[in-house]
This record gives C-alpha cells, sequence and structure tokens, in this order.
C-alpha cells in the first residue's frame, strides 16, 4: 500500500479531475497541483464559475443544447434562420458547426446515434422531439449533420424515414477531400465519397 502524500481533500479533487476526458491520473495530479499552486488566481475562480454553472446550466427542452436558459439562445435568437434545422449528435458538433460560422440557422441535438448493438434505439435519441417541431410547421430544410460513421449514417436514414410525409427539404453533410488534403493520404472511403459527390466546375 502506497503511502498518502496529501489529505482525502486533494485526493478527491485528483480523482475527479482523472474523470474528465483526455485527463488520465498523471494529467489529474498536474492539474490540481498547478490549481493549487495558483489558488487565488485559478482555484478560486474555477470553483465559483463551476458552482454558478452546476446552479444555472439547462438543457433546452427544444433542441437540447447546454445553457443558461431554456429555451436556449439559439432557439430564441431572432436574428437566425429558424426554418433551417441542422441536426447534431452532441453540443460539441453544435460548437463546432458555429466556430465554423457558416450557416445561421436552428439546431436539434440528437442525443448520440442509433447503435443496435449497444442497446441504443430511436426511444433513446431525441427523434421523436424532432419530428414535433417539423410537425409543428415553418421548417423548410433539415440538414443531417451527423457523424460519417455506420452509426451515424444509419441514424440520419431513419431519420429521413420519419420525416418522408413532411413537405421539406432534407440536406446532409458532403463527404469528401478535406481542405488541404492531399489526395495520397486519404482513406479509399473518403476518396470513393469525394468522387461520388463530385461537383462541376
Ligand atoms: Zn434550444
Amino acid at each position: 500500500m502506497t503511502k498518502r502524500v496529501t489529505g482525502p481533500e486533494i485526493e478527491r479533487l485528483i480523482q475527479l479531475l482523472a474523470r474528465m476526458p483526455g485527463l488520465g491520473p498523471r494529467s489529474a495530479r498536474r492539474a490540481a497541483l498547478h490549481m493549487i499552486k495558483k489558488k487565488d488566481q485559478l482555484l478560486a475562480p474555477l470553483a465559483a464559475a463551476m458552482a454558478e454553472a452546476n446552479e444555472k446550466v439547462r438543457i433546452c427542452t427544444t433542441c437540447g443544447n447546454a445553457d443558461t436558459s431554456d429555451p436556449c439562445t439559439l432557439c430564441t435568437d431572432p436574428t437566425r434562420d429558424q426554418s433551417i434545422i441542422i441536426v447534431v449528435e452532441d453540443v460539441s458538433d453544435l460548437w463546432a458547426l458555429e466556430r465554423a460560422a457558416v450557416m445561421n440557422a436552428a439546431y436539434h441535438v440528437l442525443g448520440g446515434t442509433l447503435s443496435p448493438l449497444d442497446g441504443v434505439g430511436p426511444g433513446d435519441l431525441s427523434i421523436a422531439g424532432l419530428v414535433n417541431r417539423v410537425a409543428a410547421g415553418g421548417v423548410r430544410e433539415i440538414l443531417i449533420a451527423v457523424n460519417a460513421t455506420v452509426e451515424g449514417q444509419t441514424t440520419a436514414h431513419y431519420i429521413t424515414d420519419q420525416l418522408g410525409g413532411f413537405d421539406l427539404k432534407i440536406t446532409r453533410l458532403a463527404h469528401g477531400v478535406p481542405v488541404g488534403g492531399e489526395l495520397d493520404y486519404l482513406d479509399e472511403g473518403t476518396l470513393a465519397a469525394a468522387v461520388r459527390a463530385r461537383t462541376a466546375f
């Protein structure tokens, strides 16, 4: 049995930090020590920010975005085109698309993808919520922006089926050569998708 070098409070901090994505026990120890050394500049403001976030964070009941208001900032933004809904798997995808700043539209977060092997069915995702939004009217396009994985594409097909009865345009992301990408380095699947999705000059 290894001897303890810190009190249980600091051990607990390290254990919790180690559960963060991308942080193992070693990185967690370094992060904890860094925070302890910078108690006033880092640990105290971080603790306050976490307490405030914990108190105020809500998941939007319309789109599934994480925000401090429900409906969220995006759902209530009058400058957004609410007639276009971009369907994503996770809030992180929503953030990525917003960073790209390519469309000023509404969103719908599914909360995952269909995966029968992992026991994830349609009822586990926010698909009925999406259908309800479309049924409520005013939506003219659904852009299904899921990952280019088997599960993502299965989910996209299922959603397309569910929305079959509505008069709207259903689109999906193009798959192809990444910006700056060299053909020689691409995997065959990406290259094949790029050829199939070729556009006129
Ligand atoms: Zn929302």
